[in-house]
């Protein structure tokens, strides 16, 4: 199986480490050249979800990218990722919401909503879907975006919550979401030893 990790930013070669440990072959993804390849499956990686946005549009990758996401190949999208990959995305210092980068996921994302104290944390949950979904996972939040909404509420189905909200009140706050193929995560499982996320996402890529 071949999984394409985008690799203009951020923190891609944990995931690609964390799939080859998995027995998957990796390709990162550049250029516009690399996305000639055969894909099973492709990760949006976390890092700064702007730079990314910027970089695939002057590289020539944004087209061939959106087509693939659009066209159903299984995607695993954290943190940054997971804005890109979202249907509408709002600033934390901006009131309108803009459409995302691939605007493929129906959900509303709020960037660096858990402001300077809460910036990065650590949580557990219970991960609808992964191997042993009784046992819990280490959830690693860095500058994480929040999703303030699900704009489909049959189809988007929420696989991970907290019990945090950003300004760090308790109440139910869903950082996972699984939609057709797409898998969006606000954490960061591939820095963490629990290789659960992405053997479920493996999984998706074999069907
Ligand atoms: N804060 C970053 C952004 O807005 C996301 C952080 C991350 O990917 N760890 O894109």
């Amino acid at each position: 199986m071949r999984i394409g990790i985008l690799a203009l930013q951020g923190a891609f070669i944990e995931h690609e480490h964390m799939l080859q440990q998995l027995g998957a072959e990796c390709v990162e993804l550049r250029k516009s050249s690399d996305l000639a390849a055969e894909l099973d499956g492709i990760v949006l990686p976390g890092g700064e979800s702007t730079v990314q946005g910027k970089l695939l549009r002057e590289l020539g990758m944004y087209e061939e990218l959106k087509k693939r996401i659009h066209q159903g190949l299984p995607i695993l999208a954290t943190c940054a990722g997971l804005i890109l990959l979202a249907e509408q995305v709002c600033d934390t210092k901006k009131s309108q919401a803009a459409e995302g980068c691939f605007a493929a996921l129906p959900v509303v994302v709020r960037r660096n909503a858990y402001g300077r104290q809460l910036g990065s944390f650590s949580d557990r949950a219970k991960i609808r879907g992964i191997p042993k979904e009784e046992e819990f996972f280490p959830l690693e939040f860095i500058r994480a975006p929040y999703i303030v909404s699900l704009r489909d509420t049959k189809e988007v189905e929420p696989i991970a919550v907290i019990g945090k909200l950003p300004d760090g009140s308790s109440g139910e706050n869903i950082v996972g979401v699984r939609y057709h193929n797409q898998i969006g995560l606000a954490f960061h499982p591939e820095l963490t030893q629990d290789a659960r996320c992405h053997e479920m996402f493996l999984s998706m890529c074999h069907a």
